[in-house]
């Protein structure tokens, strides 16, 4: 199913020049669901992680997923940081931290909750698991 990314706040802020990185199995299950090559929607950093591209529309770069009319076209089967998001793990502090680019960040449960789920997305984006 199509949607907004953030149906309560009918928000995409985050999918504008996203940053979203991706662990192998959002890759597997996005090319599986549309039957499209990885090489369309993600590219290597130069870190070696893979990472969401953006596509231009109106001149401004927007996530390869999002519509014109602002809806995340995988949104059954969004990367799992996208799920997660605006909550993240910060490296520094090893805990759960909600992220200030989301102008609602304040509203969301990004507690310690979360720690095991994202440990464990930190753990395959950095491929050690
Ligand atoms: S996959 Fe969907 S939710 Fe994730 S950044 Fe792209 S449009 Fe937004
Ligand atoms: S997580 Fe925040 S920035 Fe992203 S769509 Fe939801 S409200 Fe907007």
């Amino acid at each position: 199913m199509h949607s907004i990314p953030c149906r309560i706040h009918n928000c995409h802020h985050c999918c504008i020049e996203t940053e979203m990185l991706l662990i192998k199995s959002d890759i597997k299950r996005i090319q599986t669901k549309l039957g499209i090559s990885p090489v369309k929607f993600v590219y290597q950093t130069e870190e070696g992680h893979w990472m969401l591209r953006n596509k231009t529309f109106n001149g401004e770069k927007i996530c390869f997923f999002l519509q014109r009319d602002g809806l995340c076209s995988i949104y059954d089967f969004r990367p799992e940081g996208c799920q997660f998001y605006p909550c993240i793990w910060d490296l520094d502090s090893h805990k759960v931290v909600s992220d200030d680019y989301c102008p609602h960040f304040d509203e969301f449960v990004c507690d310690e909750n979360l720690n095991k789920s994202l440990e464990l997305f930190i753990l395959k984006l950095f491929g050690k698991l």
